[in-house]
Parts: structure tokens; C-alpha cells; sequence
């Protein structure tokens, strides 16, 4: 998929899979969107496969969409 999101960050480095049908490559991104909670230490993800350009949605404890 061609093409750029717009006003995406730099992130930390994360090598994952990405799980999008059609891509299901090992891929390292460094592209995405941080969410910071307010009430506590907790940092979430999403970040964007640079194959597909789909994006994968990391909580603090790893659990991940899709
Ligand atoms: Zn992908």
C-alpha cells in the first residue's frame, strides 16, 4: 500500500510481526503514535508496518491489536 500517514512520530525501534493479512512479515518500525495515560506510568502504542503501512496497537503489557 503506497501512500503516508499524515503527522505520524518517530518512536522507539520495535521489531514485531506485523499480523495484517497479505503482509505477515517481521518487520522493525520506528514510525507511529505514542499515547500517554494521565493517572499513572503507562505508555501505548501504534505503530506502523512499513510494508503495508498498516498500523498494530501495542498496550503496557505487550498485548497487541491485531
Ligand atoms: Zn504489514
Amino acid at each position: 500500500m503506497k501512500g503516508s500517514w499524515t503527522h505520524s512520530l518517530p518512536l522507539p525501534p520495535r521489531q514485531y510481526t506485523c499480523r495484517h493479512p497479505g503482509c505477515c512479515q517481521s518487520v522493525q518500525s520506528g514510525e507511529g503514535w505514542p499515547f500517554l495515560k494521565d493517572d499513572q506510568y503507562e505508555i501505548w502504542f501504534i505503530y506502523i508496518c512499513p510494508q503495508c503501512n498498516r498500523p498494530t496497537f501495542f498496550d503496557h503489557y505487550e498485548n497487541r491489536v491485531p
